[in-house]
């Protein structure tokens, strides 16, 4: 699916939760925001790599939709909500070509706009020198987008349970 369709739907998800469920969310969003800080701390070389050396290759040349999904978006929009129009902007003046610059780097050459803890999952777990000390924090980090997938999907399920039993309920009313 489309980055810019995942993007809106992420919006949409967010605006349909009610107040507790919201806060439920973004409880396990500050999960993910301190299993990114605590990657950070440990990456430390692999990062001085992509940010000193490299200068942020995989950046500058990618797949836009094979970056985002539509968790990380809920995940950005939920810690960071006064970013939305910026995204939406530039990913409508995006153009999807294969192996273009992120439309999140400041004037196509970077910094990104996201803040070092709240970037989608695979912009903080890729690293192509080798990882092996660091597996511990990436699978944090893995493991709280798997939880807040699932919470997601959870929520919705019980929205969809409940819409059904008060139609049933409905229903069985008129057949008394
Ligand atoms: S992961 Fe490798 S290629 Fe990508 S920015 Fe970092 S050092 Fe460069
Ligand atoms: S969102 Fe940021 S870190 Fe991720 S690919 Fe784009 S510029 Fe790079």
């Amino acid at each position: 699916m489309g980055t810019r369709y995942l993007f809106e739907k992420a919006i949409r998800i967010s605006q349909r939760l009610t107040p507790p469920e919201k806060q439920r969310v973004k409880n396990l969003c500050n999960e993910i925001k301190q299993s990114q800080e605590a990657l950070l701390d440990a990456a430390d070389r692999a990062m001085f790599n992509c940010i000193e050396k490299c200068r942020g290759l995989c950046c500058k040349s990618l797949d836009i939709d094979s970056i985002f999904s539509l968790w990380d978006f809920i995940f950005i929009l939920t810690l960071d909500p006064g970013r939305k129009e910026d995204i939406r902007k530039r990913l409508k003046g995006y153009s999807y070509l294969y192996l273009s610059p992120c439309p999140f780097l400041e004037g196509s050459v970077g910094p990104c706009i996201f803040r070092d803890t709240i970037k989608a999952q695979i912009c903080v777990i890729t690293f192509c020198a080798n990882d092996e000390k660091i597996r511990k924090p990436i699978n944090r980090v893995n493991t709280n987008f798997y939880k807040l997938c699932w919470l997601i999907q959870y929520l919705r399920l019980k929205r969809i349970a409940l819409k059904m039993g008060r139609i049933f309920s409905v229903a069985g009313s008129f057949g008394r």
